[in-house]
Parts: C-alpha cells; structure tokens; sequence
C-alpha cells in the first residue's frame, strides 16, 4: 500500500503558521480581507466561492463579495478593479475566471494591482517566478503540489519530475517551481508520445489533464511518487482525480488522494497570500 499524502496534514500546519501572522496583525489593529469579484452567477464560482467564505471565516480571514453583471464591460470592470486596488481596507483580489468573452482579460490582468494580487494574474508576479524568485505571490494549485511534495520530506534536487499540464495555472508555474528545487523537469501535453514510457521512468509525476481515471498501472513503477491534480467527474458523477485510484493505489510508492489531495490545500495557500499581501501593504 502507499503512503497517502493527505492535504489536511500540509494544510493544518500552513493554517497553523497563517494563525499566528492573523494574531500579530491583529494586534496591530490590521485585518486580512479577501475582496472576491464574481461577475454573473455561474453556480461552480457560487460553490467555490462559499468554500472560500467558510475558509475564510473559519481562519479570522475577513471577505468581501462584489457581485457584478455579467455584461459589464473591460471599462467598468477595469474601473472596479481600480476602486479595489485603492481600498486600503482590501488586502487582496480575487477574481473568477474565465472572465465572459467580452471581457478584455489581458487588460484586467494589467489593472489588478500586483501587491494585491494574490491569485497570480499579473505579469510582473508570474514574470518573477519565470526568474526564478519565489519570493512574491504563487499561483495557488502549483504551490500546493509543491508543499505537498516539501513537506513531506521528498528530496526533489536531482530528482526526474514529470508534469503533465503545460497550462499558465498549472504546468509552466510549476515547472519553474520545481526547477527552482534542481529537479531535472520534463513537462508533457495532448501531443507528447509514448507518456507511459516517460511517466513510468520518472522519479515523481505530477499529474493536471482533466480526465477520470486517466493514468493506470501501466504509467508507473513501484517507486512512483504520484501527484494528482486533476479534478474531473466519472460517468457516475464522482469526482475523480486523473489517475485510477484504486487500481494504482497498491503498487506505488506515494500518491495524493481526490478528493483530499491537492485541492484541500489549494484555498489554504490562497488564503496564506491574503495574509501576507496584508503583512506587506
Ligand atoms: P487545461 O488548461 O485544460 O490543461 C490540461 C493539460 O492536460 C493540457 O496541457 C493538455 O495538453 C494536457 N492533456 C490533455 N489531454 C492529454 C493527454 N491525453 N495526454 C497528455 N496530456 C494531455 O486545464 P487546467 O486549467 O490546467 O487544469 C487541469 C486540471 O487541474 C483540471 O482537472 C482542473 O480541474 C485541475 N485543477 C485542480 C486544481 C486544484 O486545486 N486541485 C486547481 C486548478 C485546476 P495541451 O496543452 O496539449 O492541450
């Protein structure tokens, strides 16, 4: 059986840390708000959006919501997005994406400002990390399956990483993470051949397609180190990670759970950088 790497363990400790910074600007009479900009009422942003609230409400992290039309346009909601960057009572900015088509999302991504920035939209903060400095605002997901991998004491210098995603959320901020640890990383897409004879050669794969139960056995070996990101459902409605729990779960080393894994550490991380974002403003 493999170990299980459970994301409430990894979460537990960052909230226990982000306790302690909420404690220290509290007494200074500072309040981490997360202002959250939902445009329309697509009920997967309603339901993440709740999930947040309760994250946030649990930790002492304040939140605000701002509703907006669905129709509004990039001018508008540049113009919001200004009207938050000058809030001093908002620490930092979330907005949901996708943005509606007619939104301009290049401009949006230009207005949000980058010391408010916790979600990682603009340039200048993913720019950073393509530098190689991890110092600022991380993309939330990436990070996660880098603290699940840290924290748990996996060496990753020198190590052969295989990540399949080459998405700007999931797959290049990653690979820029991990390289940033001396992995030796190899990044494969829709288009990559032979993925099991690469999967099954690397020391850790960490996993973003998208599909239920994708990778089986045979993408492998028994000293795998396996990372699951993917958040999809099966044809029965479950929601499943991409690779086959079940069938893989006895023959590898390491693996994170879905539900469980990745994704219970994803907010918590979010919810870090409210923190910190309001330590630095
Ligand atoms: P995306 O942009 O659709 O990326 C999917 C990636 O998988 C693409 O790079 C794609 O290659 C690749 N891919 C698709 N089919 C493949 C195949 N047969 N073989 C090899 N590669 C293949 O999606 P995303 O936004 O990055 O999200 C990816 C997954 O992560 C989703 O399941 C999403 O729900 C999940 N996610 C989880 C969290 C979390 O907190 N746990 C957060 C965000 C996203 P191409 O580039 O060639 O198309």
């Amino acid at each position: 059986m493999a170990d299980i790497l459970k994301g409430s363990v990894v979460a537990a400790k960052i909230k226990d840390d982000m306790r302690n910074n909420i404690n220290t600007l509290g007494s200074a009479g500072k309040y981490p708000t997360l202002g959250i900009v939902r445009l329309g009422n697509n009920p997967s942003d309603v339901s993440y959006e709740k999930s947040i609230i309760k994250n946030c409400d649990a930790i002492g992290i304040k939140s605000e919501i701002f509703e907006k039309d669905i129709n509004m346009t990039t001018e508008e909601l540049a113009n919001f997005i200004n009207e938050l960057n000058n809030n001093d009572n908002i620490s930092g900015i979330l907005l949901f994406r996708p943005l509606p088509k007619q939104i301009d999302e290049e401009r949006i991504r230009n207005t949000i400002l980058p010391s408010k920035d916790v979600d990682c939209m603009h340039p200048l903060n993913l720019e950073k990390i393509f530098e190689g400095d991890m110092s600022g605002f991380l993309p939330a997901t990436p990070k996660a399956a880098m603290e699940i991998l840290l924290q748990n004491n996996n060496e990753l210098e020198g190590k052969n990483v295989v990540v399949i995603n080459r998405s700007m959320v999931v797959g290049k901020p990653l690979a820029m993470m991990l390289l940033e640890k001396n992995a030796t990383v190899t990044i494969c897409h829709s288009r990559t051949k032979n993925l099991n004879e690469i999967t099954k050669n690397a020391d850790i794969v960490i996993t973003a397609l998208g599909k239920p139960k994708f990778f089986t056995k045979d993408y492998f070996s028994e000293d795998s180190i396996v990372i699951d990101v993917g958040v999809s459902m099966t044809d029965e409605g479950k929601l499943s990670g991409d690779v086959d729990y079940e069938d893989v779960v006895d023959y590898v080393d390491k693996i994170t759970p879905v539900p469980g894994g990745v994704g219970s550490v994803t907010t918590t991380l979010l919810l870090n950088q409210v923190v910190n974002a309001c330590m630095k403003n």
